[in-house]
């Protein structure tokens, strides 16, 4: 409900008929009624989504019904899923598989075939990321993981790949090595140091015939590594001439791949984590997505979309954590009042505000120009990953201060939102190595 200046109890006095007859005449001068002039509203209620236009019919239902699931089944199954140990989370029977069941059974696929623009298309997807990221975070990260295989394949045009692993499957993206994490991110060397060489890689892919095949692992951080149907495997080539790199589709339910144990971590527990490790395995070269020459084009083309998407999903905890902090500062009292009305904590809060609403206007301006500029920039997707998570974990951090020590434990959800947002500045590139490679990248080479 908006409150208005007018609207606020005014303070009575006593006035004599003739003297309140004389201000009258003078108010009417003074103040004209001035039917353009809106009135000032003290207090505006604003959607879950800020300072957001009202949508129109598509985008609306829709949104409402990823923002029900996040609320209804995302958000509690979270917390309980928190709490599990790695193995128990992904153990038969456990909630973390209604949640992927749940989540299919939306059939938000069918937003793709839609008559939406292109443009009201892109930003249906950024708004439907922040609730998924709101939802929670490793849920949320669960998900897009198990469908990039898929969406990779869309966006190549590589409809065979697409068929041979359709959606059903569990996906994930394995490229970050034990020896090789930045480097394997990093792989044409804009952040390497000059006088760098590499260790011998974890996994490597030789040619044998027509199959590729695969020896060595990957990281235990790749997400969904221990529960996933298909990869995308980036890895070492070796075919004697020099560094060059593959990028191919693995079923990852064939003989040779096995599974480390699920890893145990500090935040964004309800991603399953843990090693792939592959022994012979053998890949008909069909499945390759891109080849040496192409190598480094497909690193760059899915690190911009993943990193586009972790700007828009970690939005979302960035509006989570501001939204409890809100809530709490209405309810807790401290000096006989709210603490809301406490100078410091109004300031917080509209700092915490101010930095969503920046984050989320830049995440959704970068997912648009790379969608339907005609252009695809690293360096968007980067600055949006950036300053999403750093977002995300400043501002559950703030919100975590104001729940004072109550912050701290578990009986608050605010110690696993700063769990959450803290992992991302690690994920998909540390933000310091993406920042040096975003730097690189506007180099213009006609001029230096
Ligand atoms: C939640 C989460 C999800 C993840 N999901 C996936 C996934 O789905 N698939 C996958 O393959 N991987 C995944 N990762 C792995 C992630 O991409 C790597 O952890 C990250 O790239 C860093 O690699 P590293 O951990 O080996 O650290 P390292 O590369 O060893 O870096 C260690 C430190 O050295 C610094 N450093 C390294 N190189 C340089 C340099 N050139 N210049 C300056 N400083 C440098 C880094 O900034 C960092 O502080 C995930 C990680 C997390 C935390």
């Amino acid at each position: 409900m908006a409150r208005r200046l007018a609207d606020l109890p005014q303070r009575r006095r006593k006035t004599s008929g003739a003297k309140f007859m004389a201000m009258q005449v003078a108010n009417t001068a003074l103040c004209p009624d001035v039917p353009g002039l809106p009135r000032c509203e003290l207090y505006v209620e604003l959607p879950e989504t800020g300072f957001e236009e009202p949508l129109s019919g598509l985008k609306q239902e829709t949104l409402e019904l990823v923002r029900r699931f996040a609320r209804e089944v995302m958000r509690p199954e979270g917390i309980k899923l928190d709490r599990l140990s790695a193995e128990e989370m992904i153990a038969k029977g456990s909630s973390y598989w209604h949640v992927l069941e749940k989540h299919r059974a939306l059939g938000l696929e069918a937003i793709l075939t839609s008559d939406l623009s292109p443009t009201d298309l892109v930003d249906l997807q950024s708004m439907m990321s922040e609730e998924l990221g709101w939802g929670d975070a490793g849920l949320g990260v669960s998900i897009g993981a198990s469908g990039l295989p898929q969406m990779m394949a869309m966006r190549w045009g590589r409809l065979d790949l697409l068929n041979a692993f359709p959606q059903p499957y569990v996906g994930c993206w394995g490229i970050t090595e034990p020896v090789a994490g930045s480097d394997m991110l990093d792989w044409d060397r804009q952040a390497g140091h000059p006088q760098g060489s590499y260790d011998r890689p974890s996994l490597i892919a030789t040619l044998k015939g027509d199959r590729v095949v695969l020896n060595g692992q990957k990281s235990a951080w790749v997400s969904n590594g221990v529960t996933a149907d298909v990869c995308i495997l980036y890895t070492t080539f070796d075919r004697g001439q020099g560094r060059e790199g593959i990028c191919l589709f693995v079923d990852l339910r064939q003989a040779g791949v096995t599974r480390g144990k699920p890893l145990e971590k500090m935040g964004q527990r309800c991603v399953p984590q843990g090693e792939i490790f592959f022994d012979n395995v053998e890949v008909p070269t069909r499945f390759i997505a891109a080849g040496p020459d192409r190598y480094t084009d497909a690193v760059y083309d899915i690190l911009t979309e993943a990193n586009s998407g972790m700007g828009t999903t970690f939005v979302g905890v960035a509006r989570a954590a501001y939204e409890l902090a809100l809530e709490y500062a209405h309810e807790r009292r401290q000096g006989g009042v709210p603490i809301i009305h406490h100078q410091n904590v109004r300031y917080r809060l509209f700092h915490m505000l101010r930095r969503t609403e920046a984050a989320r206007a830049l995440a959704r301006r970068v997912a648009r120009f790379n969608a339907v500029s005609g252009k695809r920039a690293l360096q968007a997707s980067i600055c949006s990953k950036v300053t999403c998570t750093q977002t995300a974990f400043e501002v559950a951090n703030d919100a975590l201060q104001m729940f004072g020590g109550n912050g701290m434990t578990r009986a608050y959800p605010l110690e696993k939102l700063l769990r959450d947002a803290r992992a991302a500045l690690i994920e998909d590139g540390c933000n310091e190595i993406l920042a040096i490679k975003a730097g690189s990248l506007l180099i213009d080479p006609d001029k230096a």
